[in-house]
């Protein structure tokens, strides 16, 4: 067996932190499917029409579903697939048959065989098999066990959550455990929604330096509990970023204010405005900025030019006391990042969603990467799911991809096995608490809860 070197077993019983994770909120995970439900149709996504938990969402709902479309699936049986309102476990599963056959290999597919394996006990997905996971997960979704799976199955240190939002607030489902992201991917974005904005900070923002006073008065509310700021907006628009003066961000500005058509470049002058006025506050306020770079969740729209980390060379010089995790190995731009990491002080590299795009080439970057740049600027994981129990199958995609990585570095005679368990350590924990500021995120949540006490 694998885990019985003493490397294996350090990987293995570690906590590991997870520094990116979209989870659902106790009340999503341990209520009925309704606000699920509520918010996929906001989205967009019509089609859950049960109350149910249900065990294909479970399993399927995650990365895989573009690797089905891939390999073949229509739109039509995805769907269904996910809607328990379409027929019985079995008849809906048998319209993806065929794609899963083809898919199951991928990293998202190995995901859902780990899911399966782990969590339900089933090595392979029969319709009597998945009658009793179904069972299984009724009795998972309860207050309480998501925190369960996370912290004793999946062996997680703590998890950091973008919620896609502003607040970051105690999350009294695990104060310690679940810490949140500030969203910073709308201002990014050059995507201004001043009515939420005046309802959150009473300003109305009629001019820049409104906007200015509103930006700084988020910041004032949510940072004491933020884990971190986050952006992900190379999903709308190139990581290249300008600095830009206030008079040209006043002017693009007023354009959004008005409403109506914006051009794009009208967006991109307001959104790298705000980014760096994001980025600045940050530091202000000791907040690491997390990126999302490279590959693009989906299918059918993924401009491959924007999401290079190489884009954002301006930004890294013009802030060298800002602390930057770019995510996701830039995934297919991985060298480009390496070279970023060993150049730009301020950049950490996080694995976070990466061990479940590519497995082999992610084992493949850690070994280029512990040969090129120091290793403590090297984060090993990141589930980047919903869910509780796809976070369990990425984290052991993250800890086997990380031990085959640092076995071949033994085999190689690179590293011995007490230097490859000081990696692991790093890479694993130590290197995100000393980026991030944990104990004064906690301190600062623990203070929140209860302001009596402190007074
Ligand atoms: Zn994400």
């Amino acid at each position: 067996m694998e885990t019985q070197t003493d490397l294996g077993r350090e990987i293995q019983s570690l906590a590991l932190v997870d520094t990116h994770e979209h989870l659902l909120r106790e009340d999503q995970w341990a209520g009925d499917n309704r606000t699920l439900i509520e918010q996929a149709r906001q989205a967009g996504k019509p089609g859950w029409g049960d109350e149910r938990p249900d065990i294909l969402q479970d399993l399927f709902l995650n990365y895989v579903p573009s690797d089905l479309e891939v390999a073949g699936a229509t739109k039509e049986a995805i769907q269904r697939l996910f809607d328990p309102a379409a027929g019985d476990i079995e008849s809906r599963f048998a319209g993806i048959r065929d794609p899963w056959e083809a898919t199951k290999f991928t990293g998202y597919g190995e995901a859902v065989r780990l899911i399966a394996r782990e969590i339900y006990g089933l090595d392979s997905l029969t319709p009597d098999g998945l009658e009793g996971a179904q069972r299984r997960l009724e009795e998972l979704r309860k207050p309480g066990e998501r925190l369960r799976l996370l912290s004793e199955v999946a062996g997680l240190d703590h998890v950091q959550i973008d919620d896609f939002r502003w607040a970051c607030e105690p999350d009294e489902s695990g104060p310690d455990f679940f810490l949140y992201d500030l969203s910073w991917a709308n201002f990014a974005n050059g995507d201004l929604k001043a009515e939420e904005l005046q309802e959150e900070t009473g300003i109305e923002v009629s001019t820049l330096e409104d906007l200015r006073d509103a930006l700084a008065a988020i910041f004032q509310r949510y940072a004491p509990c933020a884990i971190a700021v986050k952006a992900q907006h190379a999903y709308w628009r190139t990581l290249c970023w300008q600095e830009r003066q206030d008079d040209e961000a006043a002017r693009a500005l007023a354009v959004v204010l008005a409403g109506g058509e914006v051009e794009e470049a009208t967006r991109l002058a307001l959104g790298d405005w705000c980014w760096a006025r994001g980025v600045e506050l940050a530091v202000e306020h000791n907040l690491p900025f997390k990126l999302h770079t490279g590959h693009h969740a989906g299918t059918g729209n993924m401009p491959i030019d924007w999401v290079r980390a190489g884009n954002l060379c301006p930004l890294l010089a013009r802030y060298p006391e800002a602390r930057f995790v770019l995510m996701h190995t830039a995934y297919p731009y991985s060298d480009e990042l390496v070279s970023i990491a060993k150049h730009y002080p301020n950049v950490w590299v996080d694995l976070c969603w990466a061990w479940s795009i590519d497995p082999y080439s992610s084992t493949d970057f850690v070994r280029r990467f512990l040969h090129a740049v120091p290793c403590n600027k090297l984060f090993a994981f990141g589930g980047d799911t919903m869910w509780p129990t796809s976070a369990v199958a990425y984290a052991i995609q993250a800890r086997r991809g990380l031990q085959r990585a640092l076995e071949a570095e033994i085999a190689g005679g690179d590293l011995t096995e007490q230097e490859a368990i000081s990696i692991a350590r790093r890479l694993m924990r130590d290197n995100q608490y000393a980026c991030f500021d944990i104990d004064g995120t906690r301190a600062a949540i623990r203070a929140q809860l209860a302001p009596a006490e402190i007074a």
